[in-house]
């Protein structure tokens, strides 16, 4: 069994209270997290600013960047205890940490050390009336100390994604991970020592939501911004918090996303690509689908090569190379998936396949497990569609026109992404012009280039990270006007 600490300033500290994180997988205790105070939080934020000012403030761009580097290339010499890490606290099988959320991890900060190096400033020359003009330029500053709350669906890829661009931008950090996934963030904190980061220029505080850790970074008055990664009513809740002190915000927020496949489309890749979509990682991807749309004539074939598919998707525990499902984060989001399950039933759904717990070997029999499921059959306005439910599930809803799928796509609170299946290029420009999501993707999903824009319209979220996107978060653009 673990111990977790907080990371203040460099060292790993406790104050006294604990909770217990437990194994997905068998619901054992895995570790005792230390549970920061609002004392702790009061040093941490401290902690950051002194960092701020001081040590992080001196180091010359290109040494930071440098450093940056030096993160990631550590981050991928204990690629293994990383791995290690994320399976543990989520469940995830070990060869989508290794393949996928690890290396992202690692990438995210190579990729905006490079970025930063790489931005221009604007200069505007303009005429004044004694003819001598002026000069407009503009600087980027850091906006301060960032307070980054985060989910435990994808912990360590998620939470470098803020971190690494709060960094490089020259700002300093107070990480709040989730209660559910606390072992990256303490992880980060031995690289970020061991690479030299200043001390206090990253800082890791544990603990819940409300009356908790989370509430004590986005209430505190010393945190400059707070980026979120998680559930619309939370970020609704830290929106609030942020409007105290007119403080900038970003919110990644969650999704029902719709995949939506064309007749036309190369049916193989639509079925693999659909399986990742709707079920990697135990569906608990905010990008995932859970509204499928297939074009009449494909419908049935769809439908029974998806659930073959799901059928096939081998359930277990991490680091058997032959699972393709781990369970679900906790009992508490396995009850909440399994309500949906039984509200689908109620509400006249047919259970194309799944619908309940899967067959597991006795010594995983305690852990948090739920069946790949397929419906059909259900009316646009069923909760089932309308709600996100964050589990492998997904309802498939055949259509018959463009103008149809468009307006069904569209019918939702959410705008994270969006998903195309077509061999028609004219329809692809169209469709993807037309759907009311920030992310869309033609015959592929989840193919991210870093540079790119990230972050969802209507309740999925407010800003775009990503790329040079990042820079309008994490810094203060400052014009500077020069009378000639
Ligand atoms: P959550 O909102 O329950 O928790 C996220 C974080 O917020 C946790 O660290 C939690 O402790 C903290 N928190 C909760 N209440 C708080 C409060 N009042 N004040 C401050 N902090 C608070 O989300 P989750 O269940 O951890 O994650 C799943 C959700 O995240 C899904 O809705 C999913 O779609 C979304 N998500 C979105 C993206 C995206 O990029 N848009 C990516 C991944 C996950």
């Amino acid at each position: 069994m673990k111990t977790i600490r907080n990371f203040i300033a460099g060292e790993f500290v406790s104050s006294g209270a604990t909770f217990e994180k437990r194994s997905p997988v068998n619901n054992e205790v895995i570790s005792t997290v230390a549970e920061a105070s609002r004392e702790d939080v009061d040093k941490a934020v401290a902690s950051a600013r002194t960092a701020l000012r001081g040590s992080w403030a001196k180091i010359p761009l290109a040494d930071r960047s440098e450093l940056l580097y030096a993160v990631a290339n550590e981050m991928t010499r204990r690629f293994d205890d990383f791995v290690e890490a994320e399976t543990a606290d989520t469940g995830m099988p070990a060869s989508v940490a290794r393949h996928a959320f690890v290396p992202r991890g690692a990438a995210n900060f190579k990729i905006f050390a490079d970025m930063v190096k790489n931005v221009p400033t604007e200069t505007y020359e303009m005429a004044t009336p004694d003819g001598k003009g002026a000069l407009n330029y503009s600087v980027r500053r850091p906006v301060g100390v960032v307070g980054v709350i985060c989910p435990w669906n994808a912990p360590l890829l998620l939470m470098t994604w803020k971190v690494a661009p709060a960094l490089a931008c020259g700002n300093t950090v107070v990480v709040k991970p989730s209660e559910e996934s606390p072992q990256s963030a303490a992880l980060l904190g031995e690289v970020m020592n061991t690479v030299g980061i200043p001390k206090g220029v990253y800082n890791v505080v544990n603990g819940f939501g409300p009356g908790s850790a989370g509430e004590f970074v986005t209430t505190h008055p010393g945190v400059n911004a707070i980026t979120f990664t998680g559930e619309t009513r939370t970020g609704a809740e830290i929106s609030k918090a942020a409007a105290v002190g007119a403080r900038p915000v970003s919110l990644e927020m969650g999704g029902k996303n719709a995949g939506i496949i064309f007749a036309d489309c190369d049916f193989d890749a639509a079925i693999e690509g659909t399986l990742r979509s709707s079920f990697v990682n135990t569906g608990q991807v905010c990008l995932g689908t859970e509204r499928l749309y297939v074009e009449r004539p494909l419908f049935e074939r769809f439908v029974s090569a998806l659930k073959a598919g799901a059928e096939n998707m081998k359930i277990g525990a991490p680091f058997d190379a032959s699972v393709a499902m781990g369970p679900m984060i906790s009992h508490e989001q396995r009850n909440k998936v399994l309500s949906y399950y039984k509200k689908a039933v109620e509400a006249g759904a047919t259970v194309v396949t799944g619908g309940g717990v899967p067959t597991v070997s006795p010594e995983l029999a305690s852990g948090a497990w739920v069946q790949p499921t397929i419906w059909t059959g259900l009316p646009e306005n069923a909760s089932i569609l309308r709600e996100e439910i964050f589990g492998p599930c997904c309802h498939i809803t055949p259509f018959d026109t463009e103008e149809e799928v468009l307006a069904l796509a569209n019918d939702t609170t959410y705008g994270l992404s969006a998903t195309l299946w077509t061999s028609n290029l004219s329809r692809a420009h169209r469709m993807a012009g037309a759907l009311e999501a920030g992310i869309i993707w033609v015959n592929s999903w989840f193919l991210r280039d870093l540079r790119t824009a990230f972050g969802g319209m209507k309740q999925s979220g407010i800003g775009r990270e990503g790329g040079v996107h990042s820079l309008e978060f994490y810094t203060e653009l400052k014009n500077i006007c020069i009378k000639l």
